[in-house]
Parts: structure tokens; C-alpha cells; sequence
């Protein structure tokens, strides 16, 4: 497996609840979670989600915690509008696939396509996704589109791998993972954040290769990472794309900081 961020994720809390907080005139949504153990109010922006998260005691009360997070409201707002600018799935965003920029251009339509145009502007070639469809399906297509191309270029690629090695993954699934790019379960399935058809080829690949090999090594031994670097021999490159580039993917498909919060506000 190969996570995100050098830290690994708290594991998940049964008791999920949320406070707003209120600041300059904006709403942000804090998401709650109760740590047995936690000593005192911890507050976390994540980049890759986006979100802020209160980790309390388990027995911490509702109003003290929303003091906590109403006393560093002013931190939340600038650690949140700090983040890159989300760039949603929506007509005239420009967005990576394959490592290729793709400008997404919406024609209105009943029936709903989506195809890859490429145009020659002068010396060079721009790339375009037209999305038909109603307007308000346009994030929701184009986003299963990237997941239908993911599980492609995912499978071909673990297929490609397995097959230097002489057996076959059991299965392939992608996910909007936001802690890991990739994953292996004991039983062989392997599974893959579908953002990595937004990176360049190369990294895709790696990813590819670096979850077969755990089908051989369940671990980041010597032995694992030379099988990965004989199957992907971009693995360096690839690891310091991740590094320099990877969070950055998350900013695609998420909607701006306001309508997010205003949203799950809604939702609650
Ligand atoms: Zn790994």
C-alpha cells in the first residue's frame, strides 16, 4: 500500500457529528470525532478532503467543543482558503487526465455522451471533454467518466504486470481513497484511488506495479521495492511525481470551501 501523507489517518470513530462555526460572515463545517483517550481538543484542516476535523475526548461536552472550534474559527478560514483553489467539474475547467490538460466544454442535451476532442491551436494541440448533458449532471459525468477510465487503465495495467509474474490479480476496484493511492487485501484484490488517471501514465503504472508486488510481498522490503523497480522501472520518478504533485489532485472535482460547507450544512 502506499499512503498519501507520511502520518497515517486516526482510525474512524462510530460517533460522527458536526458543529458550524461562524467567521467574517462564512459558515465552515467542523466535523466532530470522539477519541477514547484524547486528552484535549485537537483541530485538523486536510488538505485532500478539504475539510476540518475536532478530535475531542469521548466524553467531552457539545458546548465546549463548540467553543474550541468558535475560538479558532479565524485559523480555520485561513488554513481552509489557503488550500489550493478547488477546481470543480464544471463547464470551462481545465483538468489532467492522463497528465494532459482537458478543457471541459458543456453542450446542453437530453441524452447525455461525453468524448475526448483534441483541436490543433497553432503549433499545438488543446484537448477538450465535451460533456452533453443537463447542466446539472455535468460534475456527476464527468466524474464517472474518470472513474470509468481509471478502472481501465488500472486493470490493463495490473494485467500487464501480473503477467511478467505468471498469475492474476483477483480483482481491481477504484475508490476516492484519500488516504492511500493504492491498496492489497490479503485475498488478492487490489484497490486504487481512481484520481490516478488525472497523473501522468507513468505513475499510474507504478501504482499498478507497486500493489502487484505486495501480491508476492506483503511488505516494503528490499526484496519488495526491487520486483516494483523491475516492473515499473519509473518507480523513483513516480514517487517523487506523488510527493510534489499528489495532493494537488484532490483539488479536482471538489466544489469551492463556501458551497461545501453550505451544502453540508443542508445535508445534516
Ligand atoms: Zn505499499
Amino acid at each position: 500500500m502506499l499512503r498519501l501523507f507520511r502520518r497515517d489517518t486516526p482510525p474512524s470513530s462510530p460517533a460522527h457529528d458536526r458543529l458550524d462555526v461562524a467567521h467574517e460572515g462564512r459558515t465552515y463545517s467542523v466535523s466532530l470525532k470522539r477519541v477514547t483517550g484524547a486528552r484535549r481538543f485537537t483541530l485538523r484542516v486536510r488538505a485532500a478532503t478539504r475539510d476540518v476535523v475536532l478530535t475531542m475526548p469521548s466524553r467531552g461536552s457539545m458546548s465546549a467543543a463548540r467553543d474550541f472550534a468558535q475560538r479558532y474559527a479565524a485559523w480555520i478560514a485561513a488554513r481552509l482558503h489557503r488550500l489550493p483553489q478547488p477546481i470543480p467539474f464544471r463547464n470551462g475547467s481545465i483538468i489532467p487526465i492522463r497528465g494532459d490538460d482537458h478543457l471541459i466544454v458543456h453542450t446542453e442535451a437530453t441524452r447525455g455522451g461525453i468524448e475526448v476532442n483534441a483541436i490543433k491551436v497553432g503549433d499545438s494541440m488543446s484537448r477538450m471533454l465535451q460533456v452533453s448533458c443537463g447542466e446539472d449532471y455535468v460534475p456527476r459525468r464527468v466524474g464517472d467518466y474518470l472513474k470509468r477510465e481509471a478502472k481501465h487503465d488500472l486493470e490493463a495495467a495490473v494485467r500487464h504486470h501480473t503477467k511478467q509474474l505468471g498469475f492474476a490479480a483477483r480483482r481491481v476496484t477504484v475508490r476516492d481513497t484519500t488516504s492511500r493511492w493504492g491498496s492489497c487485501s490479503a485475498s488478492g484484490s487490489l484497490n486504487f484511488s481512481w484520481r490516478l488517471v488525472m497523473a501522468p501514465a507513468f505513475v499510474l503504472d507504478y501504482l499498478a506495479a507497486h500493489e502487484v508486488a505486495h501480491l508476492v510481498h506483503m511488505n516494503h522490503s528490499d526484496k519488495f521495492w526491487e520486483l516494483t523497480r523491475q516492473l515499473a522501472p519509473s518507480t523513483d520518478r513516480a514517487e517523487t511525481w506523488l510527493k510534489a504533485h499528489g495532493t494537488a489532485l484532490h483539488r479536482f472535482g471538489a466544489e469551492p470551501t463556501e458551497s461545501l460547507s453550505a451544502s453540508r450544512t443542508k445535508v445534516r
